[in-house]
């Protein structure tokens, strides 16, 4: 079987507007395998939502091909979900209507997904908080409400589009630990676009690095941490974290100079 849920071979971009044409991607490849994270970083602007818009099929590629795997092997497109900075929750339904919102609006609310839902909330302990509004919430918990609302659909593939910029420091490290570890434990494959470094070496399993726009894939660099355990801290305690910051560092600083 194919190991890879997703290959992308020379995938080329461009927006078009009234006063002239931007390149956003150039020939871009690579490849995701099943249960796989991986990050992508480069600078600002330089195409990465463009590239995650494209894996998630809603723009169309101008150039290349993108050859998906379904994970039961099946030659139907892998089911992605999105989760992006702001977590989109309706204030004025409950955390439970939130998370089941995809349900809903695809009529599959039966007996099986609503206890999915349940045993969801109440693994990620946000049960007892199922009946409250997001507005009772703290930013770190309405982020796990969203996740939630993005794993009770059952998705083959998560895109993290920098889905915790927007919370304080402190709430982003024990944030992002709790949802790199649900999507470990429940074996989804990960693409996070971020700008945090130590946020990707600390999540990944492999860091892609892009160019300045038109983005072009500058270096691929996997991550092996030697940790105690999957907490932000022990990641960033790792004796090779900081051998892998300053090279993606380096590549990054010497793509903003050029
Ligand atoms: P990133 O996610 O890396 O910040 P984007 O993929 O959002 O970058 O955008 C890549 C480039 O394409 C940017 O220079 C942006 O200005 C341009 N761009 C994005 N969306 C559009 C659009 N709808 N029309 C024209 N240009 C766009």
């Amino acid at each position: 079987m194919n190991p890879y849920i997703l290959q992308l071979q020379n995938i080329t971009y461009s927006y078009h507007s009234l006063t002239g044409e931007i390149p956003a991607l150039s020939d871009i490849s690579f490849d995701v395998k099943q249960g796989e994270f991986l990050a992508i970083v480069g600078p600002s602007g330089c195409g990465k939502s463009t590239l995650l818009s494209i894996i998630a099929r809603l723009l169309s590629p101008e150039g290349g091909t993108i050859v998906f795997q379904n994970p039961n092997g099946s030659l139907e497109y892998p089911k992605t979900g999105y989760m992006l900075q702001h977590d989109h929750l309706l204030e004025w339904r409950t955390i439970f209507k939130n998370v089941t919102l995809g349900l809903e609006v695809t009529h599959q609310e039966t007996v099986e997904n609503i206890t999915y839902a349940n045993k969801l909330l109440s693994d990620y302990d946000l049960y007892k908080f199922k009946d409250k509004h997001p507005g009772e919430l703290s930013g770190g918990m309405r982020q796990r409400a969203a996740l939630i609302r993005t794993l009770v659909l059952n998705p083959d593939i998560l895109l993290l589009d920098e889905p915790f910029s927007a919370l304080d420091y402190q709430t982003r490290l024990s944030v992002s630990g709790d949802i790199g570890n649900i999507i470990r434990t429940t074996g989804k494959t990960a693409i996070l676009i971020t700008h945090d470094l130590s946020e990707a070496i600390s999540l990944a399993d492999r860091v892609i690095i892009l160019s300045a726009r038109p983005a072009t894939v500058k270096k691929e660099v996997s991550i092996h941490l030697t940790k105690p355990d999957d907490t932000p801290l022990a990641a960033r305690s790792a004796p090779e974290f900081h051998h892998y910051f300053n090279l993606l560092w380096k590549e990054l600083s010497h793509e903003k100079k050029s």
